[in-house]
C-alpha cells in the first residue's frame, strides 16, 4: 500500500481551515509523516515601473503580510505539536509556489481544500485545480461545502 512520508499542506487561513488542516493531522498520523505546513504572500507591487510610483509609501507591506501570516501558522503549528520548521511563509503566486515548495521539499503528498477565499464559483478552486494540473505527487483536495 502507498504511504506518505512528507505531506506538505497548504493554507489560505479562509473559514474552512479547520476541516482541511484536520485532513491533513489525520494523514500524518496515520502514515507517521512530516507535516508541512505552508502559507503564500501574494506579492503586492507597491510600485510599477511603467506607471512610476503608486503610491507614496516606503513600507514593504508584503514583508509585513509574510511577518503576520507566520503568526497566524505558528497558532496551527503549535495546535499539531510541530516544531517551527514545519512553518513556511512564501512570497508569489500561490499557485506556483507550492508547486515549487512540494518539489523542493520532496513531498509526496499535498493537501490543499478545494476551495479557498475566492468562493465556491467554480467546482474546483483556481488555486486547487492549478496545483492538480502541475504537481508531480499526488493532491488532495478537501471537499469543502460553503
Ligand atoms: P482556491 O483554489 O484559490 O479557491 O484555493 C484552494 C485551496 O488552495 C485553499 O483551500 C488552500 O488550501 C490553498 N490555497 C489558496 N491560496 C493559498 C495561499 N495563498 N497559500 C497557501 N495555500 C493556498
Amino acid at each position: 500500500m502507498k504511504t506518505y512520508r512528507k505531506i506538505l499542506l497548504a493554507v489560505d487561513f479562509a473559514d474552512h481551515l479547520k476541516v482541511v488542516v484536520d485532513r491533513a493531522q489525520s494523514l500524518t498520523e496515520l502514515y507517521q509523516a512530516d507535516l508541512t505546513v505552508l502559507h503564500v504572500v501574494e506579492y503586492i507591487p507597491l510600485s510599477e515601473p511603467v506607471y512610476g510610483s503608486v503610491l507614496p509609501l516606503d513600507i514593504d507591506l508584503t514583508e509585513q503580510l509574510a511577518q503576520a501570516a507566520r503568526k497566524r501558522l505558528h497558532t496551527i503549528t503549535k495546535r499539531l505539536n510541530l516544531p517551527d520548521t514545519a512553518l513556511r511563509v512564501e512570497i508569489g503566486s500561490p499557485k506556483s509556489e507550492i508547486i515549487r515548495v512540494a518539489e523542493e521539499s520532496k513531498a509526496d503528498l499535498i493537501v490543499l481544500g478545494s476551495h479557498g477565499r475566492h468562493g465556491i464559483a467554480l467546482l474546483l478552486g483556481s488555486t486547487a485545480t492549478s496545483v492538480l494540473h502541475h504537481a508531480t505527487c499526488d493532491v488532495l483536495a478537501v471537499k469543502l461545502k460553503t
